[in-house]
């Protein structure tokens, strides 16, 4: 019998086989380097929004690794609201990422915006990822399934779960397995925080998908006021990590400093989490039992 996804919610997803949750794949386990995503470690990826020089890059690098991250983020080439905002360094940006991973043994993950880019990041990246503008560039996401590096793919801020998942299916299809999805805010009516965090899509995607799913506070917030609560949330509702914003002087910042962690803050942020990163870890033991808040399993 062909598996399908999760047919019991509202008569959605029924149709991406490729990423559904089943009996006999319900997580999916991503191996980035000596670590993986989805396999019970909460995986924080953490750095400035954008590469702005070697300092700015170190120095973050130094700080989010000291307190527990295992990514570091950082765009080497920037979707950018304005044509002409700071669109990124490019390659030197990529070169300064990995003397950064060198210098401190962290993963990199950094966006890729084109099909014609992904050879030369892949070269650079342990992981891809997928901005929130992209998330439906066919091109780009086929491109990705021949990549040889898991792939992390953001929600569309206009898109449903269906056509978040819809997208993954095509990076699958296309050869690449190795997925994670990201939830980082949506556009609504309300405009108090840059995004709307819609956090009951971690529970559903992980009902009905066996793809990791980890939340990026950052972008949905705006602000880096909310990012420590958002983040908490996240662990509690069972995300498998986060992609967080964080700059040594966020006034500063060439790209969304409003919304970027000061390093005393996000090593505060990374203290705190803890206790309710070791609450969730033992609730995913009992989760056999539990599983299926929504009825849907
Ligand atoms: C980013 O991560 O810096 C970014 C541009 O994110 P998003 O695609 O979610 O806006
Ligand atoms: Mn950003």
């Amino acid at each position: 019998m062909t598996p399908r996804m999760n047919p019991r919610w509202n008569g959605q997803f029924s149709c991406f086989d490729l990423v559904a949750k089943t009996e006999e794949h319900r997580h999916s386990i991503v191996p980035v380097g000596d670590f993986q995503i989805g396999g019970g470690e909460f995986v924080v990826m953490a750095g400035p929004c954008a590469v702005e020089s070697e300092a700015q890059l170190l120095q973050t690098a130094e700080t989010v690794a000291a307190a527990g991250a295992r990514i570091l983020r950082g765009g080497a080439y920037k979707p950018r609201s304005s044509p002409y905002a700071f669109q990124g360094l490019g390659v030197e940006g990529l070169k300064l990422l990995r003397k950064a991973s060198v210098a401190t043994g962290l993963a990199i993950i950094t966006e890729v915006m084109s099909e014609e880019d992904v050879d030369l990041i892949a070269e650079y990246a342990d992981v891809m990822q997928v901005g929130t503008r992209s998330m439906e560039n066919y091109a780009l996401l086929e491109a990705l399934g021949g990549c040889g590096r898991p792939v992390l793919l953001k929600r569309g801020m206009t898109a449903t779960l269906e056509e978040l998942l819809r997208s993954a299916h095509v990076v699958a299809m296309a050869g690449n397995p190795h997925i994670i999805l990201c939830e980082r805010g949506i556009r609504t009516f309300e405009t108090a925080t840059r995004n709307t965090l819609d956090i009951a899509a971690v529970p559903v995607l992980k009902t009905v998908s066996h793809l990791p799913v980890i939340v990026d506070p950052s972008h949905a917030a705006g602000v880096r006021s909310l990012v420590p609560v958002l983040s908490r949330a996240a662990t509690v509702v069972g995300a498998d990590g986060l992609l967080v914003e964080v700059h040594p002087a966020p006034e500063q910042a060439m790209s969304d400093g409003n919304q970027s962690l000061t390093f005393g803050e996000f090593r505060r942020m990374m203290a705190d989490l803890q206790p309710y990163i070791e609450l969730q870890q033992e609730s995913r033991q009992l989760r056999p039992q539990l599983l299926v808040a929504g009825g849907a399993d």
